[in-house]
């Protein structure tokens, strides 16, 4: 019996759930901060700031998932490679939204699958990098990780790691989700209205052929409208938003006791994956993500091995549950159809679940003769392609596709309709991190998805 006097100590769901249990385990990527003060200081404040998702919107992005991974639906997800606070201005927030819809378009319309939109954006701050420094001529300063981190250009006061960024990056994310929002919610997605996202776009095969079809749409909408068809479903659409969950600094201050469950959430997005270089079984992001309710993504690279595999699973989703895990490959267009293989059938016969989508761009890196970082937009194209194929012959589900793209008319992969080449990156490379679909490439990635998956029906 408990003595009556001893005080009643309330269980902390945070201490029961073992949240901080990734403290006593290695980790990788994480910035060498100066100020530790400042960021006990930094992670007290962002503890204190309201949720910038609720659980209940995560919990049915679990289930829509579920409906993906059993081939019922398809994710799209995309954004930027690493987004910036500099571009997170009306314009190019709405020109990635836009880009994300008309793909959204004509996957739903080309597949006749519900498609589940979700960006890279509001929190893709953190990067990964390869080296913990850069050099340039003879001088060497810390790598760039991220706007959340410290800044790109190039001195040593820009370069510096500033906790206050994790205050910054939560803001910028606020202010970003908040105009996804308004745009989604608001009547801007009124499928009804996808002709006048056309306007101010050149013309150019993918245009056009996206033009043409609106046309059939507009057709469709009409004939239906004149049935008697109820249409309001059609001016909101869902709208998720996820990130690399690479800064425990920032996710752990964000993680939150969901009052109805009693369970801890990720509330800085709703979808949070795991990157190549941090899926290590027994070291700290693993071990923080098999903790929270969220969706968990986990990106595999060639070298992933079977065992591995089959090992995330038991670790991210010990309950089997539909919608939990999901893999995003990134093998390279040459290696796909010989590394992939193995992994979904080792996982098919396991019988787990997981949603397993195409991410055609981080095993395709190039770098130029004239020294940039890009991508072939036919790898790109090539690797999904392979996906479909060794989907179709195992009998699984190739359920999405994860690209990095911008709404802008960026030039940073080669190839595609507009013949981007070597000269025309020398003018129109904007992004920090790696290379982007650009507006029109990622229109003709979404035409050729969509026939794979008409193709596969
Ligand atoms: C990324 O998604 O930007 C990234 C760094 O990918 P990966 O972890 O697959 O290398
Ligand atoms: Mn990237």
């Amino acid at each position: 019996m408990a003595d009556r006097n001893e005080p009643v100590v309330a269980a902390d769901p945070a201490v029961i759930a073992g949240l901080d249990h990734y403290l006593t385990l290695p980790i990788k990527q994480q910035p060498t901060w100066t100020d530790l003060e400042q960021v006990a200081s930094v992670r007290k404040q962002l503890s204190a700031l309201p949720p910038l998702v609720f659980a209940g919107e995560v919990d049915i992005l679990r289930d829509r998932l579920a409906q993906a991974a059993a081939g019922k639906a398809f994710l799209l997800q995309g954004g930027d490679c690493a987004e910036t606070f500099a571009d997170a201005t009306a314009d190019r927030i709405r020109n990635r939204v836009k880009t994300l819809l008309q793909m959204a378009v004509v996957l739903t319309y080309g597949a006749s699958l519900p498609v589940i939109k979700m960006g890279r954006m509001a929190g893709q701050f953190a990067k990964p990098r390869s080296s913990d420094t850069e050099t340039r001529g003879d001088v060497t300063l810390p790598a760039y990780r991220g706007d959340i981190v410290n800044g790109y250009d190039f001195t040593p006061e820009s370069r510096a790691t500033d906790p206050n960024r994790m205050l910054q990056a939560y803001n910028t994310s606020a202010s970003t989700l908040n105009l996804i929002r308004a745009f989604t919610q608001g009547g801007f997605a009124d499928l009804r209205s996808v002709h006048e996202w056309n306007r101010g776009f050149a013309d150019n095969p993918a245009n056009n052929r996206y033009k043409a079809l609106a046309d059939e749409i507009d057709r469709a909408v009409k004939f239906m409208d004149a049935c008697g068809a109820d249409f309001d479903a059609l001016r909101t659409t869902e709208f998720y938003v996820s990130h690399e969950g690479l800064l425990l600094d920032y996710e752990r201050p964000l993680t939150r006791i969901d009052s109805r469950t009693g369970t801890p959430y990720i509330t800085s997005g709703h979808f949070i994956w795991i990157g190549e270089r941090t899926r290590q079984l027994d070291h700290a992001h693993v071990d923080y993500l098999s903790r929270v309710r969220n969706p968990i993504g986990v990106k595999l690279g060639p070298t992933t091995s079977v065992e591995d595999t089959l090992e995330l699973i038991e670790r991210l989703d010990p309950n089997r549950e539909p919608g939990r895990l999901t893999f995003i490959t990134r093998m390279g267009a040459g290696k796909i159809r010989e590394e992939l293989p193995k992994l979904v059938e080792a996982v098919r016969d396991s019988e787990a679940q997981p949603l397993w989508i195409t991410d055609p761009m981080h095993g395709n890196g190039i770098t130029t003769k004239n020294g940039y970082k890009s991508r072939r937009f036919d790898d790109v194209m090539d690797e999904v392609r392979g996906f479909f194929e060794v989907h179709k012959a195992l009998g699984t589900f190739p359920g999405g596709v994860h690209v990095e793209l911008t709404g802008d008319d960026v030039a940073e992969c080669l190839g595609g309709s507009e013949n981007i080449d070597e000269a025309s990156l020398e003018e129109r490379y904007e992004t920090l991190c790696d290379p982007r679909l650009n507006h029109m490439q990622s229109l003709e990635l979404a035409f050729l998805v969509a026939e794979s998956l008409a193709a596969r029906n």
